[in-house]
């Protein structure tokens, strides 16, 4: 899987054949679409995702480009899961948290499970690589609380206002937050 800011840039990047393979860095090509998929977004929207499938001609390998605003294996895009996350880090439990998305309890359970130490380890690592490559006087100045999904919020929120001011990014904050944690702001089911 390849995650992208959006899809248009994906194309853009096919067209141009600068979008290469994360196997050998081949040149990418277009291989057709995955399968279209209802993705829910805030409230009672939702969305429809068809991602692009490519191929690379040098080693064979086929994959699937999602956009980061969407999550690897989700019906739901990254900014409801996000939304949920700091909902819990602002003390509220899943019930609560449920009832303020418009998510089943059990949903917001299975989630706020998979946002396991070792997965929030990861995405603390990758929001502070990118924190420290686009401003690292800001990382020093982060104040940490010892709280783990806290403190990686922070760091990626952080990391994405960042990307935002000083790239001139366009990208909401969660599509940004989609991108360094590649599609995976929850563990992989076990
Ligand atoms: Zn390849």
């Amino acid at each position: 899987m390849i995650v992208t800011r959006t899809a248009e840039l994906a194309e853009d990047h096919l067209n141009a054949g600068t979008l290469h393979c994360p196997r050998c860095a081949g040149r990418l090509a277009k291989w057709g679409f995955g399968r279209r998929r209802t993705i829910r977004s805030h409230g009672t929207a939702t969305v429809t995702l068809r991602p692009r499938r490519v191929r690379c001609p040098d080693c064979e390998s086929t994959h699937i480009v999602l956009p980061a605003a969407f999550q690897a294996r989700h019906a739901d895009t990254t900014a409801v899961i996000g939304q949920a996350l700091l909902h819990e880090v602002n003390g509220l439990g899943y019930r609560r948290i449920a009832a303020r998305i418009h998510r089943s309890e059990s949903t917001v359970r299975r989630w706020l499970r998979r946002a396991a130490p070792k997965h929030l380890h990861w995405m603390y690592q990758r929001g502070a690589q990118r924190l420290i490559e686009v401003a690292p006087d800001v990382f020093g100045e982060l104040r940490f609380v010892g709280h783990q999904l806290r403190d990686t919020l922070s760091v990626l929120c952080a990391a994405a206002y960042w990307d935002r001011h000083r790239l001139g990014l366009p990208d909401p904050p969660w599509t940004m937050v989609g991108i360094y944690t590649l599609g995976r702001l929850l563990a992989p089911p076990d």
